[in-house]
């Protein structure tokens, strides 16, 4: 088994997991390493994530909760504080403040003012 894991691009924690459950990991399936140090391949230190984009998501949380204390924060786009979801605008994959956004686009808008002010006096 462990002579099958040479030459195969796998995570080593990967077949660890798959030693430990006795079967292999869905397709695509990621080990996370709770405290990050991915030379810890204690059984307790792994986590098994179904894809990338489910282990991108743990990390961003990791990101949240070193920045502010709250893994479920999100940071705000404009002004990139962490802040509570529920005072966050969500569009797509991305968050802002109201707040921000208003003052993002007044700028916006007065750029484009000043712009075609500019043009209409040539
Ligand atoms: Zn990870
Ligand atoms: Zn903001």
């Amino acid at each position: 088994m462990w002579q099958q894991a040479k030459g195969q691009k796998k995570q080593r924690a990967v077949w660890i997991v798959e030693t430990i459950l006795g079967k292999s990991l869905p397709k695509g399936a990621v080990v996370h390493h709770v405290n990050e140090d991915e030379s810890d391949d204690r059984k307790e230190n792994l986590v098994v994530c179904q894809d990338q984009g489910l282990h991108n998501i743990i990390h961003g949380r990791i990101k949240a909760f070193k920045a502010c204390g709250n893994a479920r924060w999100k940071p705000c786009r404009h002004c990139h504080q962490y802040s509570d979801p529920s005072l966050l605008i969500k569009n797509g994959s991305s968050h802002y403040h109201q707040k921000c956004a208003t003052e993002y686009q007044r700028h916006f808008k007065r750029s484009r003012q000043d712009e075609n002010i500019y043009q209409s006096s040539l």
